[in-house]
C-alpha cells in the first residue's frame, strides 16, 4: 500500500545507492524530500559553503529526475518532523543513519517518539561499508588497532550488496507549504570578504560529475596511487573526501568500482585501505563517543601543553617561517582542502613543536576544511598526537624540513602556495634564511622536539 512518506536527508545527498530512497521506490511510497537545518549545530565556514552547493545541486537533481522538490526547514529536528507529520498526515519516515554521537542520541529519541505515535520509521546504513556495531574481535569487543579491524572487514566483503541504482521514477507529494525556507535563507555563504570566490571552479558538486571524477581517478591514477600519494605537488589522490562526507558518492559504490582492480593493483588495495581508515574513524567514534573532546588514551591527559595563542595564529595564517607548514596552511585557507601528507606534518608541528593542544588544531581544521568530518578529523588529530587508537608513536616527531626535502624535493608545492619563496633554488627553498619578504622561524625545532619528548617521557612515568 502506498504510504505518505518523508525521506529525511542528512549527509546522503545522492540518488544512486541511497538506501532510504531505494526503499521508497520499491514500495511506490508518496514522498516528501526533507532537509532540516538546525542552527544550533555548529558547522565550520567551509562546510557551510559546501553544504550550500550540495543542497543546490541535489535540489536540481530531484527536480530534473522526478519533478520533485527538496523541502528545506529551519529548526529543531523533532519539532519540525512532528509538525510536518501532522500537516501532511505522514505515515512513514525513512532516513539513512549518521554516526555522530549527538545525532545518534537525537535520532533514537525521535524514532522512539514517532513509533509511539504509530508512524513507521525505517533507518538504513548507507554511508559506511559496515555498521560500526557489526565488526568485533573474537572476544566480542571492539577493535582498537586498524590492521585486524580492516582484516575483519575484508573477510566480510561478500556481505556488501550491489549499490542501488538511481530509481527510474518516484511518486511525489505536491506541497503547499507556507513556511518554506529558501536555500539562500539558510545563510550558508560567506559575506564580504568572500573568501570562496574561486571555489566553484575547484569543486563541482553534482552527483554525475562526482561519479565521473571517481571513475577518472580509478582509471587514470589508481595504479600509481601507492607510490605517488605522498607527494603534495602531484595530483595523485582522489580528492573525494568532501563528496564522501556529504554522501554525494557512497563508499559502497566506490568499492564496486574498485573490485576489478583489487586482485592485483597495489594502488587499488592501498586506496581501499584509506576508505578503511574512514570506516575505522567512524568505528572509533561510535565506540568512543568522546573522541572529539577527550584523549582516547587517558595517559595523555597530563600532557603539559604550552598553548601559546600567538603561535597558534601564525600557524593558522601560514606564517611560521617553515615553508612546508606555511604552504599547507595556505592551501587549506585558500582552497578548503589540504594534502594528507601535509595534514600530518602541520599537525605534528602544532602538537610536538609548538606544544599546542591537538584540539585547537582540530577546531581550525573543522572550520576551514570542506571535508571537515567529526570522525576523521578527531581520529586523525589523535593519531598524530599519539593519544589515539593505533596512533603514531609519541616519539615520531616529523621534522618539517626533512619532510619537505623528501616529499616536495623540487619545491613545486612550496612555490605554488608560498610565492614569496618561488625564486629560491631547490637547496634553499626548504629552509630559507634571511629572505626579506618571508617570516622568521617561530620555534627552534631541536629544542621544542626535546621538550616534547621530555613531556611525553614524564607521562610514561607518571601514574
Ligand atoms: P584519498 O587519498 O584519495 O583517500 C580516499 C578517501 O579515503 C578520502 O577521500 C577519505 O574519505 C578517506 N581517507 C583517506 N585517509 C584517511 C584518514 N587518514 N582517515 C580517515 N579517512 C581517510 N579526512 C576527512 O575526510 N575529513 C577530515 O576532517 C580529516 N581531517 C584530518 C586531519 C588530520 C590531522 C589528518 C592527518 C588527516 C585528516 N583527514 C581527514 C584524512 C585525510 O587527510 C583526508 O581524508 C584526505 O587527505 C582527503 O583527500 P583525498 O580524498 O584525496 O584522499
Amino acid at each position: 500500500m502506498k504510504q505518505k512518506t518523508i525521506i529525511w536527508l542528512r549527509n546522503d545527498f545522492r540518488l544512486t545507492d541511497n538506501a532510504a530512497i531505494n526503499e521508497a521506490s520499491q514500495n511506490g511510497d508518496e514522498l516528501i524530500f526533507l532537509y532540516i537545518h538546525n542552527k544550533e549545530q555548529e558547522l565550520g565556514a567551509a562546510t557551510k559553503w559546501f553544504l550550500h552547493q550540495t543542497l543546490n545541486s541535489f535540489k536540481q537533481d530531484l527536480h530534473s529526475h522526478y519533478n520533485a522538490h527538496l523541502l528545506i526547514k529551519i529548526g529543531e529536528e523533532e519539532e519540525v518532523l512532528t509538525d510536518l507529520i501532522a500537516t501532511y498526515k505522514i505515515q512513514k519516515i525513512l532516513w539513512n543513519r549518521v554516526y555522530e554521537p549527538h545525532a545518534i542520541k537525537r535520532d533514537s529519541k525521535i524514532k522512539a517518539k514517532l513509533k509511539d505515535q504509530n508512524i513507521i520509521v525505517k533507518t538504513f546504513n548507507s554511508s559506511l561499508l559496515f555498521e560500526p556495531s557489526f565488526i568485533k574481535n573474537n572476544a566480542g569487543e571492539f577493535f582498537k588497532v586498524f590492521s585486524p579491524f580492516w582484516r575483519k572487514c575484508l573477510s566480510a566483503l561478500e556481505q556488501i550488496t550491489e549499490p542501488y541504482k538511481k530509481p527510474e521514477s518516484l511518486s511525489i507529494i505536491t506541497l503547499k507549504e507556507s513556511k518554506e525556507i529558501s536555500l539562500e535563507q539558510l545563510d550558508l555563504l560567506p559575506t564580504e570578504p568572500n573568501w570562496a570566490k574561486n571555489w566553484p571552479e575547484i569543486y563541482k558538486v553534482s552527483e554525475d560529475d562526482i561519479h565521473e571524477k571517481a571513475q577518472r581517478f580509478i582509471s587514470d591514477k589508481i595504479l600509481n596511487y601507492k607510490t605517488e600519494r605522498d607527494f603534495p605537488a602531484l595530483d595523485a589522490t582522489s580528492k573525494l573526501s568532501p563528496y564522501l562526507h556529504f554522501g554525494i558518492i557512497s563508499p559502497k559504490l566506490l568499492y564496486y568500482k574498485l573490485i576489478p582492480y583489487l586482485d592485483d593493483s597495489k594502488g587499488a588495495i592501498h586506496f581501499f585501505s584509506e576508505i578503511g581508515w574512514r570506516e575505522f574513524s567512524y568505528y572509533l567514534l561510535y565506540h568512543f563517543p568522546k573522541l572529539e573532546t577527550a584523549n582516547f588514551n587517558a595517559k595523555f591527559d597530563g600532557f603539559k601543553w604550552q598553548n601559546d595563542m600567538e603561535k597558534l595564529k601564525k600557524w593558522q595564517k601560514g606564517q611560521t617561517g617553515f615553508p612546508i607548514i606555511d604552504a599547507g596552511m595556505r592551501q587549506l585557507w585558500q582552497t578548503g582542502w589540504m594534502h594528507n601528507r601535509i595534514r600530518m606534518v602541520v599537525a605534528s608541528f602544532l602538537i610536538k613543536n609548538l606544544l599546542i593542544d591537538w584540539r585547537y588544531g582540530m577546531k581550525w581544521f573543522a572550520d576551514c576544511l570542506v571535508d571537515a568530518d567529526l570522525a576523521a578529523n578527531a581520529a586523525s588529530w589523535q593519531w598524530v598526537a599519539g593519544s589515539g587508537a593505533d596512533a603514531a608513536p609519541y616519539f615520531r616527531i616529523f621534522n618539517p624540513i626533512t619532510q619537505s626535502v623528501k616529499f616536495d624535493p623540487e619545491g613545486h608545492y612550496i612555490r605554488k602556495w608560498v610565492p614569496e619563496l618561488a625564486h629560491l633554488a631547490n637547496d634553499k627553498i626548504h629552509q630559507p634564511q634571511n629572505v626579506k619578504e618571508y617570516f622568521p622561524e617561530i620555534v627552534d625545532l631541536k629544542e621544542s622536539r626535546n621538550t616534547a619528548l621530555e613531556n611525553y617521557k614524564n607521562l610514561k612515568t607518571a601514574k
